[in-house]
């Protein structure tokens, strides 16, 4: 027997937390790791948040789990607060992210199938997507390397240009259900879209009564000092799935959807066990009581800036290695000259440093939103330390 009792599926590497405090990762051996990678975008608070732990904790005594066959006010109160703070109208809460896509493909084709247009199927979605590890999900992005293996993937996606917005109307045609797109792209490498192209996406939809699907499952819940990315570009989506964040470390999904959109999704048409189970609720509602003020926000707008800036004056020290900055807030990215992922694992391995490697030759800088300036300062030293000492592969 060869294989491992953890399925092998990813490669893992050997860092191994075993505790975590605020900023900072504690392998079993002692070493102590500075998190900038947040479990990829999910600590927004931190490792050992004091209001996190003690809603959960409190939760967990009183009632874990109930069916949704029965009433939940703790459901009712998280979504109510998510109506309240976002363009939505109603909400259904999930495990991961890629359910909260899932519900949001569905959601976009029972808008036109609950009407009779049972055509109208087809999702407009960008290449280097990423909205997760379901047959949907993978289907939805044009990435081989997820599809390998797994065919045959799931009809009714086409695959534009990302910031392209000829490219998106090219594709148009008569069973086009509407467009599912990040605001950023996380794993294609912490790429904006452009203001003319998610309002351009707006206003194709509503001209032609199509659904316009935000995935925010990275780019969300204050990530880049808005609740969600939406809110930079002045338009707001019918249909967007939240996660990672939004449980601060608990699994916790959502699929928010105007009344217009949910138009499909009646009595018996979707359902999961767990989803939105009242300890789940808890930290939701831990985590909006710790980000969702004008406050909070504004400081990670400000963090998100000073950051920034730094990185520039940064990168002009190593114009070899690095190419730009971009993101907004605290999802920034490292555009290098060549691949990331060596140099992330040089900080990594070398320097106790934890970032993310991402596509597009991008390391993504992913801090708790909790972090300060003693936290920036850590990351500027050991940072530096490791651009100083690093040998790029050379490109044989
Ligand atoms: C991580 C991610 C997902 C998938 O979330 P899981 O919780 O891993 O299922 C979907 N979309 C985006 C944009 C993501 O970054």
């Amino acid at each position: 027997m060869s294989i491992t009792p953890l399925m092998p599926v990813y490669p893992r590497s050997g860092v191994r937390p075993v505790r975590g405090e605020h900023c900072h990762l504690i392998d079993e051996d002692g070493t102590r790791y500075l998190d900038f990678a947040s479990g990829i975008a999910v600590n927004l608070l931190g490792h050992s948040h004091a209001g996190l732990i003690s809603a959960i904790q409190q939760q967990a005594a009183t009632l874990m789990h109930v069916s949704n066959l029965y009433g939940s006010p703790q459901g009712e109160r998280l979504a109510q607060r998510l109506v309240d703070l976002t363009f939505a109208d109603t909400v259904f809460f999930t495990n991961s992210g890629a359910e909260a896509v899932e519900c949001a493909i569905k959601t976009a084709r029972s808008y036109h199938q609950h009407a009779g247009n049972d055509d109208r199927y087809e999702l407009i979605t960008f290449r280097n997507a990423f909205h997760g590890r379901t047959m949907a999900t993978i289907s939805a992005s044009n990435q081989d390397k997820m599809h390998k293996g797994f065919m045959p993937l799931l009809a009714g996606f086409k695959y534009a240009e990302f910031d392209d917005l000829e490219s998106a109307k090219a594709l148009m045609g008569p069973n086009t259900a509407g467009f599912l797109v990040e605001p950023i792209q996380g794993e294609g490498g912490i790429r904006p879209a452009s203001d003319d192209f998610l309002r351009g996406l707006r206003q194709l939809a509503d001209e032609n009564d199509l659904m316009l699907v935000f995935d925010e499952v990275q780019c969300g819940v204050a990530r880049t000092g808005r609740l969600y990315a939406y809110e930079h570009y002045g338009i707001e989506p019918d249909i967007l799935a939240s996660a990672k964040g939004i449980g601060g470390g608990f699994p916790l999904g959502a699929c928010l959807a105007t009344e217009k959109a949910a138009r499909g999704m009646v009595f018996g048409s979707h359902g999961s066990t767990y989803g939105g189970n009242p300890l789940a609720m808890a930290a939701g509602e831990a985590v909006l009581d710790a980000v969702a003020t004008d406050e909070f926000l504004a400081e990670v707008r400000e963090k998100g800036e000073r950051l920034r800036s730094r990185l520039e004056q940064f990168i002009g020290n190593y114009a070899d290695l690095f190419e730009s900055v971009r993101g907004k807030g605290l999802m920034l990215g490292l555009r290098m000259h060549g691949e990331s992922r060596p140099f992330y694992v040089h900080l990594r391995d070398n320097h106790q440093l934890l970032t993310v490697a991402a596509g597009d030759n991008t390391l993504r800088v992913l801090p708790p939103l909790v972090a300060g300036d003693a936290e920036f300062d850590e990351f500027f030293d050991r940072l530096s330390a490791g651009a100083a000492d690093y040998r790029p592969p050379s490109a044989a």
